[in-house]
């Protein structure tokens, strides 16, 4: 495998983008348009310039991952890629279209792989030319700095397709771990239902959001409580994927905690917004209740 290609220059892609041409692969890094594209990878510049003051990295290194990127601001060109990683907004709509216009130029061994944290894969896989070759990937956020991916196979993909994703990902050295294709894969399954009871103690008075916080922090010995990490996240996404989990499985135990649908109805979205469940607008974080 020699050349990825990123489709979506936002937040998680020029991550997948800047990992992918720092372990080497050339990458092809596309947006609704060439500026956009231009922007992801200016982005990318700047993160490295960053490195480069911290002495993480050398000026040569910043210059070769930075000569591996090549924004493209049309679809075709994507015929070269052996890997093509889409990040594009979380639509599934936007996902389709993606796969269907991507899905005319690549060649015929190439990989589709998504991003997604919440759309099945299995049926996305149904918008890709060969669901055999077509696979959930999904980075973590901020993708330089996290050392997970977990890998999804949707029902119809290949062993071979799981394999050269698998390989490709610890050349960016990650740790990898398999999930089948149901709601929330391995670690959204698991923290969200966490963060969502953070809530329900919440809304119900257990007790105020320092103490709830400082009880998940240090008698778990988590490095940030739950609330804090939900603002962090942003609350109507962890709201969008609470819902993922209740609607994809029916069970109650995943219906969303009503205070956390009160906080993202009232627009406060977290540290995104300015509020969440703490005030971001002084220097240090204040609880609101
Ligand atoms: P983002 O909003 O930062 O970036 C999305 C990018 O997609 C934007 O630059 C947008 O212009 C572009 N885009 C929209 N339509 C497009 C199209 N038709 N063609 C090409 N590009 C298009 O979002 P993000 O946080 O980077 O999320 C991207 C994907 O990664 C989503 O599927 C999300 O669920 C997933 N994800 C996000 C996180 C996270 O913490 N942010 C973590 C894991 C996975």
């Amino acid at each position: 495998m020699k050349t990825v290609g990123v489709i979506g220059a936002g937040q998680m892609g020029a991550g997948i983008a800047q990992v992918s041409a720092a372990a080497g692969y050339r990458v092809l890094l596309s947006d609704v348009d060439a500026a956009r594209a231009e922007a992801g990878k200016a982005g990318i510049a700047r993160a490295l310039g960053r490195l480069v003051e911290k002495e993480k990295i050398d000026a040569a290194a910043r210059d070769a991952t930075l000569a591996n990127i090549a924004p493209i601001g049309d679809t075709a060109a994507m015929a070269e890629a052996d890997l093509v990683i889409e990040a594009a907004t979380e639509r599934e709509e936007i996902k389709r279209r993606i796969f269907e216009s991507v899905g005319k130029v690549m060649g015929p061994q190439a990989i589709l792989a998504s991003n997604t944290s919440s759309i099945p894969i299995t049926r996305l896989a149904q918008a890709s030319p060969d669901p055999a070759r077509f696979m959930g990937v999904h980075f973590f956020n901020p993708v330089p700095i996290m050392g997970l991916i977990e890998l999804i196979r949707g029902l119809a993909t290949s062993d071979a397709t799981v394999a050269a994703v698998e390989a490709y990902g610890r050349t960016l050295g990650k740790e990898i771990v398999h999930a089948n294709d149901a709601p929330g894969f391995i670690v959204n399954r698991v923290l969200m239902p966490m963060l969502n009871e953070a809530c329900f103690a919440l809304g119900e008075g257990v007790a105020t959001i320092r103490d709830i916080d400082t009880a998940v922090k240090l008698g778990l010995n988590h490095p940030m409580g739950p609330l804090t990490l939900a603002d962090f996240i942003g609350l109507d996404t962890c709201l969008e994927i609470t819902r993922v989990l209740f609607d994809g499985t029916g069970d109650p135990k995943f219906r969303p905690a009503p205070l956390l649908v009160k906080y993202v109805e009232a627009g406060w979205y977290g540290r995104k917004t300015g509020r969440g469940f703490y005030d971001y607008s002084g220097t240090e974080p204040v609880p609101t209740r």
